[in-house]
């Protein structure tokens, strides 16, 4: 190919280019009014923009004073979580923000396959992780969360988010409701409410052991008690005297518990209120 057809196909190229150029700019003058954000993004130079993001960037880079861990309450799993906390910007409600949920990295709840860091790691080596945030683009940072505890964030900011308790004032199924005061809430739910009717949990929280109850069921069916007798002794326990293997009224109450919480199942649920309805709720 001779110099001057070389000369020829990049004018030519170069003109082409021209009209796409002019034809993507008069798309962009069109479309501009609806897609102005993005476009002045990447004018800008930087379509991951964290401030309009939130997808953090290698410049919001940060440290273990900027970590806060918690537990995850996104569901009743409760795992361990490791928060990125930023301050919030002047004039805005939150003093401050938080940007990144991810596992704990110390904690076996949340670092399955690989297992947690050695306790002994200090916090400013674990806020670093273990690979870099600018080349790599990731940095390793923290232990495992599912996609809804991620999510935590967007439930602690959400505008319509509920942040008190809500009391049904119609009938059942009506989804009326008002908010009250957690004063309130505790007083109704501790000692029931006139106005719905409802018992409160000290009228449930009566316990008697099966040992005793059913031996003394056992001499009522020998006829060596009488019903009356046992109805008497145990009419402030029982759910039902004449049912005793329903056990005590503190069955009435059922705790929704989550994985791994053994430790309040057995001490604080089945040995402390003496309930036996306690369910684990597990996802991870
Ligand atoms: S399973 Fe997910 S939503 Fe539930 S506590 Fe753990 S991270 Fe949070």
């Amino acid at each position: 190919m001779s110099e001057q057809q070389n000369k020829g196909e990049k004018q030519y190229i170069s003109r082409r280019d021209f009209l796409k150029g002019a034809g993507i700019l008069g798309t962009f003058a069109f479309a501009g009014p609806f897609f102005g954000e993005p476009l002045q993004q990447i004018m800008r130079g930087n379509v991951w923009e964290d401030d309009l993001h939130g997808i953090g960037t290698a410049n919001e880079d940060y440290g273990a004073g900027d970590i806060i861990y918690s537990t995850c309450e996104q569901c009743n799993t409760h795992c361990t979580i490791k928060t990125f906390v930023k301050e919030g910007r002047k004039g805005q409600p939150y003093s401050s923000l938080v940007r990144k949920i991810a596992g704990n990295p110390y904690s076996p709840v949340t670092t399955q396959p690989f297992g947690p860091l050695d306790y002994a790691t200090a916090v400013a080596v674990a806020a670093k992780g273990k690979a870099t945030l600018a080349v790599e683009g990731r940095g390793y940072r923290g232990g495992r969360t599912c996609l809804k505890g991620q999510a935590g964030i967007q439930t602690a900011y959400d505008t319509m988010r509920i942040r008190t308790p809500l009391k049904r004032v119609g009938p059942r199924g009506s989804e009326k409701w008002i908010s009250v005061s957690w004063e309130q809430a505790i007083d109704e739910i501790v000692n029931g409410s006139s106005d719905l009717g409802t018992p409160g949990l000290k009228s449930m929280w009566a316990f008697a052991p099966k040992e005793k109850v059913m031996g003394d069921w056992e001499k009522v069916k020998k006829g060596e008690m009488t019903q009356q007798q046992f109805t008497e002794k145990y009419k402030d326990v029982l759910i039902d005297t004449k049912h005793p293997d329903l056990g005590p009224k503190s069955n009435q109450i059922a705790c929704l518990g989550g994985n791994r919480r053994d430790f309040m199942r057995d001490r604080i649920w089945l040995q402390g209120v003496g309930s036996i309805n306690f369910d684990d709720h597990g996802s991870s």
